[in-house]
Parts: structure tokens; C-alpha cells; sequence
């Protein structure tokens, strides 16, 4: 018989895998609730930064998700580190970033389509190499009123120079962006890293002109992969970098504590995720199977990261709820 656990603790206690400091979360980021059930658990298995093991907690009284203890900000550069992926997404396979591109410009188009108005400002929060403020640029945005944020000191220089207003900072204490200026603001897949959800989006919910949109990516609790690998493999727990987690429900009850008036969620493809679900059960479940696993790294393998982007799009046409969704919420025109 393998003790699963054993086996696992074994795999991230050699000498290069550090421990790191945690920092505890006792409030409920939305209602500051103090009752939590404890939700999952698990380790860094997609990076394998750090060996500590973490848990998600669920708030008692309003349901949010969060990451308690999540990792102290002394150690960021450590669960970051500089080959992270967000940065490095010119080296996937040349056919995964065609179809991820492909996939961008419908979810903009889209996205465009829902805003209901012109769009003279926008800004990408979390805006990683800056492809959709190309996209912005190249409908007609000028460049003046295009804004990003960004933490990679390299990738924020190089598009300052390319014209765009860029800015290395935290939402949370950026002053760079105008009040009440934007016509669209996005935030893909940020939200869920950020140390409090609700004074991010009170901050971007003021940077809005009124009837200017919000759209917000992030992962899904509400789905079948989230369901099917609850206790510990799911992949959009990313642990330790995903702090806050959220329901369809959960997600809009923030925006509304922010003033925002949510109007439309939409799901995407969850392809990562249910690659990086199989690839931690497999790797580090019982009876580990790490040949089998390398089959499901997204990073590498273009055929099962095909299969599952189609099936989620085939979900997603059907109306089911995939691990990735998008909601779109509006500041009040008055
Ligand atoms: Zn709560």
C-alpha cells in the first residue's frame, strides 16, 4: 500500500525546494467574516516553488474562497519566479499561440460587442506582454489613452517605449489613471492573485466614465473540472498564487459591493486547467504516474490542449458553466 501523502511530502522536501513564510488571512476579503470550513489543499505542483502545503478556506457566511494562509509578500519573487509563464508566452508552441490568438480576438470581439458604446480609453490590468493593447491600438484607441498595468519591469519598459501608458505598479495604489475616464477596462485572470479583490475593483470601478465596462476573467468554482477535482488537483487553484477564488454568484456580489452593475457572464475555454488537473492527479495521486502526467503539461503538449479547448467550446455553446469565466459589469450612468 503507498501513502500518497508520504510520497508526495517526500517529492517536495529536497533541498532545492525551499519553505517559505506564510502570512494569515483572517477576514473574509468581501463580508470579514471570520468562520471559514476549510475548502482544499494541496502544493505548488505545477511549479513546485516552495514545499509548504496550502489550504483554500471557504468563508462561512458569504462562501468566497480564499487562500488562508497564503504566502507573505517577502516571497513573492520566490512563487514568482522569472520564468513564469505569464511573460514567457512567446515560447509556447507556435500552433497553441495561433489558436490562443485566435481565441483573444473572438473573446475581444466579443467582449466590444458588450461594452454598447464606443471605446475611446481602455486599460488592461495585468497586461503581461501587452497583446491586447495592441489589439485596442489597432481598432483605433490611440495609444495616449491606452493604459496598462503591469509588474515586469522589463515588459512595462519596452511598451512605455512602444507608446502605450504603462505602468509598473499595483492597482491598488496606482493614481496613474484618471477617474471616471475609462470606456472599457479588463482584467484577465489578475483578480485571483491580488491580496484583496475588493479594493482592487473599487479602485478600477472608479476609474470608469459612467456606463464605462468592466471585464473580468477568472476561474470558476462552479464547474465540472473544479467539481471533479475538488479536494486537491484542481488546476485553477494554482497554488500558491490564486488567493481568491469565486463563484458566478460570489464574483458578481463583489462587483455590486463596488458599485458596478454586473450584466453578463460569459464562459471560456478552461483547457489549462483541466490539463493541469490531470497532469497533478496523475503526477502526484496515488500510484504516481509521471510519464503519463508530461502528456498533460499545457506548455508542451498541443494535441490534448486541442481536444480540451474544443470540448469546452462545445460545453460553453451548450450553455454549461466551464472553469473560466467572464463577467462584465457596468458603472452606472448616474
Ligand atoms: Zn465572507
Amino acid at each position: 500500500m503507498i501513502d500518497a501523502a508520504a510520497a508526495e511530502r517526500a517529492e517536495f522536501e529536497r533541498p532545492d525546494i525551499p519553505s517559505i513564510a506564510e502570512e494569515a488571512v483572517p477576514r473574509c476579503d468581501h463580508c470579514a467574516s471570520e468562520a471559514f470550513t476549510v475548502y482544499a489543499s494541496g502544493r505548488d505542483y505545477e511549479l513546485r516553488t516552495c514545499r509548504n502545503e496550502w489550504r483554500f478556506v471557504r468563508c462561512a457566511d458569504c462562501g468566497l474562497v480564499r487562500l488562508h494562509p497564503r504566502p507573505a509578500l517577502t516571497a513573492l519573487d520566490t512563487i514568482y519566479p522569472a520564468t513564469y509563464y505569464a511573460y514567457e508566452y512567446e515560447r509556447i508552441p507556435w500552433v497553441a499561440r495561433t489558436a490562443k490568438a485566435l481565441l483573444d480576438r473572438r473573446k475581444l470581439g466579443r467582449i466590444l460587442r458588450d461594452t454598447g458604446r464606443p471605446v475611446r480609453s481602455y486599460a488592461d490590468i495585468g497586461c503581461g506582454t501587452g497583446r491586447y493593447l495592441d489589439a485596442m491600438h489597432a481598432i483605433g484607441v490611440p495609444k495616449a489613452q491606452i493604459y496598462g498595468l503591469e509588474l515586469d519591469a522589463a515588459t512595462v519598459e519596452r511598451l512605455r517605449v512602444a507608446g502605450y501608458q504603462v505602468h509598473c505598479e499595483r492597482v491598488e495604489t496606482c493614481t496613474q489613471v484618471p477617474d471616471g475616464s475609462l470606456d472599457l477596462a479588463t482584467m484577465f485572470h489578475v483578480i485571483e492573485h491580488v491580496e484583496s479583490p475588493a479594493a482592487v475593483l473599487g479602485r478600477v470601478a472608479r476609474w470608469l466614465a459612467p456606463g464605462g465596462v468592466l471585464a473580468l476573467e477568472t476561474p470558476n468554482l462552479d464547474s465540472l473540472d473544479a467539481r471533479l477535482f475538488h479536494d486537491r488537483w484542481w488546476g485553477g487553484y494554482h497554488i500558491p498564487r490564486h488567493w481568491t477564488l469565486f463563484t458566478p454568484e460570489g464574483l458578481q456580489a463583489m462587483l455590486r459591493a463596488q458599485g458596478l452593475e454586473p450584466f453578463a457572464v460569459r464562459y471560456q475555454t478552461g483547457h489549462s486547467f483541466w490539463m493541469y488537473s490531470l497532469h497533478h492527479r496523475l503526477r502526484y495521486g496515488p500510484r504516481p504516474r509521471p510519464r503519463l502526467a508530461r502528456l498533460f503539461d499545457p506548455l508542451r503538449n498541443v494535441l490534448p490542449l486541442a481536444a480540451f479547448t474544443a470540448f469546452d467550446l462545445l460545453r460553453g455553446a451548450l450553455g454549461a458553466s466551464t472553469s473560466a469565466m467572464l463577467v462584465l459589469a457596468r458603472r452606472p450612468a448616474a
